[in-house]
């Protein structure tokens, strides 16, 4: 079939149009994975800070020399600050995992809204930077729920694979599965308080990097999303 120069003009404008980012206001959805042509993954651990745990978790991206994103969940920030700050000094990007880790698709408005808050503060009040992203805990959220989190100068950021790190699963299945679905782009899910995890890792970014990945963080992989785009409302500023 030809195409006349006419109808190759415009499928070329559909082309680049599509592949614009959204800008506030043009109604977004949740973020799953970076630039699909670009071999970068991102690991990411929600829940946490641990005692112990996260500390290991810490000393291992070290010794791989990857950096990492961690979503964190307030009240343990809280508990933990000493952690957190530990997160931020190595270099890993770090985020709202909610402030009592509740389904937010269950909350009202305000409930979820004061949530949101609370949880940048209390990152906010341990480390210089001004939190840009969030994860739903369990990945429930609606509609309202990613126009609240946008409101609030924040993206939310899901995963394209699973690594069910919360199951049970032995390391080696672990480290199977996330070798085998790795794509370019890919945004991993882990959690910072499973063993396995821990023991999977160097085996999954060696392979990884042999198959030409670099691992980055999401402010890293996402920047077009926060270099461009200061949030009209700071989600730690008292302002919602
Ligand atoms: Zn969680």
């Amino acid at each position: 079939m030809r195409l006349s120069s006419q109808r190759l003009t415009m499928l070329l404008l559909a082309l680049l149009l599509s592949s614009v980012p959204c800008r506030a206001g043009e109604g977004r959805s949740a973020v799953s994975s970076g630039d699909r042509l670009v071999r970068t993954i991102a690991i990411t651990f929600d829940d946490g800070p641990h005692q112990g745990l996260t500390t290991e978790l810490l000393d291992m991206l070290d010794s791989l020399d990857v950096r990492a994103s961690f979503f964190l969940v307030g009240k343990m920030v809280e508990r933990n600050p000493e952690i957190t700050r530990e997160i931020y000094a190595r270099g890993h990007t770090v985020a709202n995992h909610s402030y009592e880790h509740r389904n937010s698709s269950a909350l009202s408005q305000q409930e979820f809204l004061d949530d949101l808050h609370r949880c940048c503060e209390s990152i906010e009040r341990n480390i210089p930077v001004r939190v840009r992203f969030f994860r739903p805990p369990g990945g429930n959220f609606t509609k309202e729920v990613l126009s609240l989190v946008e409101k609030a100068g924040l993206r939310t950021v899901l995963w394209d694979i699973n690594s069910r790190d919360y199951t049970g699963v032995s390391t080696k299945k672990l480290a199977e599965r996330i070798i085998s679905k790795s794509a370019p782009g890919s945004i991993l899910l882990f959690h910072s308080g499973v063993t396995s995890t821990i023991e999977a890792l160097p085996v999954i970014v060696d392979a990884l990097r042999k198959k030409g990945f670099e691992f980055v963080t999401l402010d890293e992989m996402l920047s077009e999303y926060t270099a461009n785009e200061p949030p009209s409302v700071e989600c730690g500023s008292h302002a919602l």
